[in-house]
C-alpha cells in the first residue's frame, strides 16, 4: 500500500485571497513561522489575508536561522501552539522544513507560503535538517507534505534574483538525475509518473527560462517567469513525491556534497548553481551529447558555472577529498554503472575543453 501526495497549490498575485476558501476549512486559529526576511516581504500581506478569512494568529515568530530540529523544538515548546488548528509557514526552503517538521511532531496539519522560488520544500514530505552550526544533520522522511501551497507572484518576482537563477539550475538537475537513476529498472506506475513530471523540469525550464530571468531581473511577474516558478516549486515536487527516493538524485547532487566540503564553494555559492556544474559533469560522464549540449548553452548564457573555475577552483589541483566525498555520496549508491572518482574526474577534465558542442 503507498500514498502518494501530489501538490496542491495555488499561484497568482493574489494567491493569499485564497486563504479564505482553502485555509478556512482547516480551522479558524493558526501559528505562522517565518524568515526575517521573508516577513518584511510578505508579512503585511499574510496578516492582512488571515483577517479577511477570519483566521486569528494564536502564535507567531521567526522560526531561526537553521532547519534544525532544535528550532522545531522551540515551535513544540510554545503552549499556544497545542489549541491552533495549523501552521503556516512563511519563507525559503529552510523555514518551510523547521515548520513542516515541528507540524510532523505534532500531528497538525502545515500550509506554506514560499517567499522565493528555488526549491521545492513547499510541497515536498521530507525536511532537509542540519546541526544549529549548519551541518547536515539528516533529510527527515514526514508522514504528509504542507496540505496547500499559496505562491504569491508578486512577492516571488520582488525577491533577489539569484534565487530563481540557482533554483532554475537545481531544476533541470531533477530530470536528468531522475532518468539516469531509474535506467534500466522496472518501474512503478508512481515513478514512471514522476519521471515523466521531471521532463518538464529540463525542457520547460529551456524554454521560459531565458526570459523568466530577464523579468526577475525586472522585478516583472510574466508569463515565462509563472512557469519557471511552478517547475522550480511544483514539477520538481511531484517528481520528489513521486518517484522511489533512490531516482531523486545522482552525479549532479552527489558532486554538490563533494564540492561544498570546501569552505570556501559553500559560503560563497548557492545550492543550485553548484548544481548545475554537477549536472554538466554528469551528462559528460554519461554521454548525453544533446542534454549536455542544451544544458551548457543554457548555463553559459544566464551565467551559471560551466567551467569549475566559476565556483572558485582550479581542475588542476588536488580535488581528491571533492571527489571521494563525492563517490561517497548516498545518492550514488543506486546509478546505472559505478560512478567512481576517476570517471567523476574524467568527465570535469573534458567539460574544461568542451565548448559547446556542434552548433
Ligand atoms: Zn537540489
Amino acid at each position: 500500500m503507498y500514498s502518494i501526495y501530489l501538490p496542491r497549490y495555488t499561484i497568482g498575485i493574489d494567491a493569499y485571497r485564497n486563504f479564505h476558501t482553502i485555509l478556512r476549512q482547516a480551522g479558524t486559529s493558526c501559528a505562522v513561522y517565518y524568515g526575517k526576511k521573508a516577513w518584511d516581504a510578505a508579512g503585511q500581506k499574510i496578516l492582512s489575508a488571515l483577517s479577511n478569512a477570519g483566521i486569528a494568529v494564536a502564535a507567531q515568530g521567526v522560526y531561526g536561522h537553521e532547519a534544525s530540529i532544535e528550532n522545531a523544538e522551540r515551535i513544540l515548546q510554545d503552549p499556544k501552539i497545542n489549541d491552533v488548528s495549523f501552521l503556516l509557514a512563511v519563507g525559503g526552503g529552510k523555514c518551510t522544513d523547521t515548520v513542516k517538521y515541528a507540524g510532523w511532531k505534532l500531528h497538525k496539519p502545515v500550509y506554506s507560503c514560499p517567499t522565493i522560488a528555488s526549491n521545492c520544500a513547499p510541497v515536498t514530505k521530507i525536511a532537509i535538517m542540519y546541526h544549529p552550526d549548519g551541518s547536515f544533520r539528516e533529510i527527515a522522511q514526514l508522514a504528509e507534505p504542507p496540505v496547500h501551497c499559496f505562491i504569491d507572484t508578486e512577492i516571488l518576482a520582488k525577491a533577489p534574483l539569484k534565487y530563481v537563477w540557482a533554483g532554475m539550475g537545481d531544476t533541470m538537475a531533477k530530470h536528468v538525475e531522475s532518468i539516469f537513476s531509474a535506467r534500466g529498472d522496472t518501474l512503478t506506475y508512481p515513478s514512471r509518473l514522476g519521471i515523466k513530471i521531471g521532463e518538464l523540469c529540463f525542457y520547460d525550464i529551456l524554454d521560459c527560462g531565458r526570459q523568466a530571468y530577464r523579468d526577475a531581473e525586472k522585478h516583472t511577474v510574466s508569463a515565462a517567469f509563472e512557469e519557471a516558478v511552478q517547475n522550480i516549486i511544483i514539477s520538481t515536487g511531484a517528481v520528489s513525491v513521486s518517484v522511489s527516493k533512490d531516482y531523486n538524485s545522482a552525479l549532479a547532487h552527489a558532486l554538490y556534497y563533494g564540492l561544498t566540503n570546501r569552505k570556501e564553494v559553500d559560503e560563497h555559492h548557492l545550492h543550485g548553481e553548484i548544481v548545475s556544474y554537477g549536472t554538466l559533469v554528469q551528462l559528460m560522464m554519461d554521454h548525453q551529447e544533446d542534454l549536455l549540449q542544451k544544458a551548457y548553452i543554457f548555463n553559459k548564457d544566464l551565467g551559471l558555472p560551466i567551467k569549475l573555475s566559476q565556483l572558485g577552483l582550479d581542475i588542476h589541483e588536488d580535488l581528491h577529498d571533492v571527489l571521494q566525498a563525492a563517490q561517497n555520496n548516498q545518492e550514488l549508491i543506486h546509478v546505472p554503472y559505478p560512478v567512481t572518482s576517476e570517471r567523476i574526474y574524467e568527465a570535469m577534465k573534458e567539460l574544461e575543453e568542451y565548448t559547446g558542442g556542434d552548433q
